[in-house]
């Protein structure tokens, strides 16, 4: 199970990440946006590390690692992050610890957040061809009986495929969308960083 610090423990960690892939996501979206992924992301999630509260329940501590990222990132990438993060929080509600299956349902609320907002389905080539996949393949192992850490593995891979599977596809949401058939080729710099967070999540509870 996850507690509060373990949860503080999983920003700080996905902050890491980030940083250290600030470049390669700002190349990305360099490729098929303005290339400004990668330093609007690491921006947010040092603001969200700064906001960490010290004594707080797992979901406060989401909701304020939202709060932070929504008003400290620019683009697209930080009102979703943002709600992804802040509805997580919501579904945890006051919880002191997290089981698998309540870290389930609250990364389900946070996609549904995600999509709320962006109207983004799978194969639009956004971070929901990475979020769903995990998603998915988060409750697939709940239903075999995983641990949180095995479903939290299983969601962190799934994101890191479904990241490499917006390569083929054509953008039809966000700045990408722009260029029409030249956004094929490329990976989306916003599924890239999913893949990052949920990565972040995995090695957190391993
Ligand atoms: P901006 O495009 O405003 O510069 P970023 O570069 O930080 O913002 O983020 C771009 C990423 O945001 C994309 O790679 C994509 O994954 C994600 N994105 C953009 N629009 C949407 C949307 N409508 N739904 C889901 N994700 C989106
Ligand atoms: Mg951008
Ligand atoms: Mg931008």
């Amino acid at each position: 199970s996850m507690n509060a610090t373990d949860v503080a423990n999983w920003i700080r960690r996905a902050a890491e990440l980030v940083a250290a892939d600030t470049e390669r996501l700002t190349r990305l979206d360099a490729a098929i946006g303005d290339g400004d992924h990668g330093h609007n992301l690491d921006r947010g999630l040092r603001a969200a590390v700064a906001a960490l509260p010290d004594d707080a329940p797992p979901g406060r501590t989401l909701i304020a690692a939202g709060r932070a990222i929504v008003s400290k990132t620019g683009g697209a990438s930080g009102p979703l992050y943002g709600t992804a993060l802040r509805r997580a929080g919501k579904a945890l509600g006051d919880t002191a610890d997290i089981d698998a299956a309540a870290l389930g349902t609250a990364l389900r609320a946070a996609l549904e957040g995600v999509q709320d907002l962006g109207k983004a389905e799978e194969g639009d080539k956004t971070m929901v061809d990475a979020f769903a996949p995990a998603a998915t393949a988060y409750d697939a192992a709940l239903a075999d009986g995983a641990d949180l850490a095995g479903c939290a593995r299983a969601a962190a891979d799934a994101a890191a495929r479904g990241a490499e599977a917006t390569v083929p596809m054509q953008a039809r949401k966000g700045r990408a969308s722009y260029l029409g058939p030249r956004s094929v080729g490329h990976m989306d710099p916003g599924a890239c960083s999913t893949g990052l967070v949920l990565r972040a999540l995995a090695e957190t509870v391993e």
